[in-house]
């Protein structure tokens, strides 16, 4: 319960000015007191922090997608397979010469 420190008027617990004499009580009137404008500036600064995320995860994807690029660039540019049999030019990553039937991979037989 609050009083008036003025007059001394029953007041309602949130009152922040006596509705009597117009002292203010000892309740702090506090920052809030316009929510509306806080909220906001809240959402608005939320706003702003969401998007620089977005964009800082935006551009770590780029960055992700570029290596997966250049990963698979490197696979599919790799030098085709020429057997050492027949001489013939096997797609990279042939298992077996698709001229002479010889495995290209050779080392486990
Ligand atoms: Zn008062
Ligand atoms: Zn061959």
């Amino acid at each position: 319960m609050t009083f008036c420190a003025n007059c001394g008027k029953k007041l309602p617990e949130k009152a922040y000015f006596c509705s009597r004499c117009g002292m203010q009580t000892e309740e702090d009137v506090p920052a809030d007191i316009t929510p509306w404008e806080d909220l906001r500036h809240a959402f608005t600064k939320m706003g702003e922090e969401i998007e620089k995320a977005l964009t800082t995860a935006g551009k770590e994807m780029e960055k992700a997608f570029e290596t997966v690029r250049e990963r698979i660039g490197e696979t599919t540019s790799k030098q085709p397979d020429v057997c050492s049999s027949c001489g013939e030019n096997n797609p990279a990553g042939s298992r077996f010469c698709h001229s002479c039937g010889k495995d290209l991979r050779g080392r486990d037989g």
